[in-house]
């Protein structure tokens, strides 16, 4: 396997080419080790943080954001969004608040208040 990626651990955006097997990569481009584990995580495990929308009840064509605290196996994004989908909060609500505990190893917070 040979994999071209950019890393988006920092603004630098590192060129970096991975090769070997999935338990003996090597990387190359990293300017530092926090590339190179993100290039072995995207090719073992993908993760991403997951960032969405969710309705406010009781406030006329009013959303707020909400996303993972962590984030999860990127192979869950599509099953997590039509769980946020289903999700409606009544305001007042603050950033922080868990509106979907417990999901794929996580929480789902809302990240802005709503007064
Ligand atoms: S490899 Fe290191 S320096 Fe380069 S983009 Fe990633 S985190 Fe930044």
């Amino acid at each position: 396997m040979k994999r071209e990626l950019i890393c988006i651990v920092c603004p630098r955006g590192c060129a970096m080419t991975v090769e070997g097997e999935k338990d003996n990569l090597t990387v190359v481009g990293n300017a530092c080790p926090k590339g190179k584990q993100y290039a072995i995580d995207e090719c073992t495990h993908p993760t991403r943080t997951v960032t969405s929308i969710v309705r406010v009840a009781n406030r006329v064509d009013t959303m707020t954001s909400v996303k993972t605290e962590a984030p999860i196996p990127k192979e869950h994004i599509f099953d997590l969004l039509e769980k946020i989908r289903a999700i409606r909060v009544e305001a007042p609500v603050e950033a922080g608040t868990v509106v979907l505990p417990d999901v794929y190893g996580t929480n789902v917070v809302i990240t802005k208040n709503v007064k």
